[in-house]
């Protein structure tokens, strides 16, 4: 099924949540509203619509693509120039980094060093501690205040536009999607292209729903209204989530696999669990977590570092020697001993996509991941559980319907 308006993409379950198709309306129609169970989905103001499509010709949800020449390919993770671990140097973002701190570290190198006006990032909305907004950080207290990784949702792209008009080139921040979203939408608006000087991608498995964070806080006892802070993760790694509440006394916290692992996971809605990009294939620069090791206890954190682009290898490499990131080269073998879920998801995902088609259920057009050939490397097993697993959920969960979720509001 062909899809028109990202209305359509909405319903079928197919929106990632970045936010880039409100950037790109051309005629200002749509914005982003939290559906508590699912993310933060695209709606029209009115439906007063031109159907120009150039919603969905930025968006990560609907197709996602490959160029053909791409180089230095390895399959299920995409291009891999060179990969590192290690940690930022500065001991605040090592601490207060979802990981070691290497993506603040970066563009903090890129803010004191390269030509740039700012950077382009999430971090926590002020007036509502478990929700996102998109912020350009200018100095280097606004990128610590925008350190560690929100698993809430988070629509950057919302936000692309500033890129139009920013007074220099920028740094841009975000998962997967996000990056992807980005690369599109430079393709369609040859006006960013001047500002859009490097992307760096965190690593996601998905992003849970607002409905994660809540039942997370029901465990706590604490009332959303009762928030001053919260933060998932952090603060040593892989650091806890801690609720602040106004009152000393209102204070909770969860270990990262109580939070991650025992609610937040649980709430990763569809899209994210058909996605082929958990590891920003499309950015310059991606990190994640070396999880292949074990924690030692009170360790302040490790990155894992993918140059991804030229530029995002040389842009790594300064901020070595400029003594911003303490880094080790790696073998690219510990991507998938740190990642083992993301590797299975993404072995999966050709079993996945062909029964969904199959049964008529509207997928994204994916391009160049090499798909077929690493659903072959699963057992007999796997194989057949991809597709008899799938074809069972779409008719337990009527997935040949759209999402009444996700109808209008
Ligand atoms: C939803 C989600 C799922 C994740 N899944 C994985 C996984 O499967 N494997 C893995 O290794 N790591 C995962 N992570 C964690 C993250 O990829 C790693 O911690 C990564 O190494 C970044 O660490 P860092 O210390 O370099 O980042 P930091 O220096 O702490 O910087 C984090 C950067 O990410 C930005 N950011 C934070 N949250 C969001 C968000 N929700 N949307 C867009 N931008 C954001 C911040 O603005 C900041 O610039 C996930 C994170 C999130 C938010």
């Amino acid at each position: 099924m062909k899809l028109y308006r990202v209305d359509q993409v909405r319903r079928w379950r197919l929106c990632s949540g970045c936010g880039a198709c409100a950037s790109a309306c051309p005629e200002n129609n749509i914005w982003m509203q939290d559906v508590v169970q699912r993310g933060l989905r695209p709606f029209l103001k009115s439906q007063d619509c031109r159907y120009c499509g150039t919603c969905v010709s930025v968006c990560p949800g609907a197709a996602l693509s490959h160029a053909r020449d791409v180089n230095h390919h390895r399959p299920e993770w995409g291009p891999v120039l060179k990969l590192w671990e290690g940690y930022a140097v500065n001991p605040d973002i090592r601490f207060k980094g979802s990981s070691g701190g290497a993506a603040t570290a970066i563009a903090h190198y890129c803010l004191k060093h390269e030509p740039i006006h700012g950077v382009l990032q999430t971090k926590a909305d002020e007036n509502n501690p478990i929700a996102n907004t998109a912020v350009l950080s200018r100095t280097y207290e606004d990128l610590l205040a925008g350190t560690g990784s929100r698993y809430s949702p988070a629509a950057p792209c919302e936000r692309l536009y500033w890129l139009k008009v920013t007074n220099g080139p920028c740094v841009f921040v975000g998962k997967p999607c996000d990056t992807a979203a980005l690369a599109k939408y430079a393709n369609v608006f040859a006006a960013v292209r001047p500002n859009m000087f490097a992307s760096i991608s965190i690593f996601c498995a998905g992003t849970p729903s607002t409905q994660g964070t809540l039942e997370i806080l029901d465990r706590m006892g604490i009332e959303k209204q009762q928030l001053a802070s919260f933060r998932y993760r952090g603060n040593g790694w892989p650091g806890s989530a801690v609720a602040e509440g106004i009152l000393k006394e209102q204070y909770g916290q969860l270990t990262y696999s109580e939070s991650w692992g025992n609610i937040l996971s649980k709430h990763v809605p569809f899209r994210c669990r058909i996605c082929p990009d958990s590891s920003g294939e499309f950015a310059d620069i991606s990190c994640g977590d070396p999880w292949y090791r074990p924690i030692e206890p009170d360790d302040p954190g490790r990155s894992l570092v993918i140059a991804r682009t030229e530029k995002g290898l040389r842009l790594v490499e300064k901020a070595i020697a400029a003594g911003y990131l303490a880094l080790e080269e790696a073998d690219a073998r510990i991507i998938g001993l740190s990642q083992k879920s993301l590797l299975n998801k993404r072995r999966q995902l050709w079993g996945r996509i062909t029964t969904m088609r199959l049964s008529g259920v509207p997928v994204p057009d994916y391009k160049g991941f090499g798909l077929f050939a690493s659903w072959l490397k699963l057992s007999w097993r796997e194989k057949f559980k991809s597709i008899a697993g799938t074809g069972r959920r779409i008719l337990a969960r009527r997935w040949y319907l759209p999402d009444p979720q996700e109808s209008n509001p």
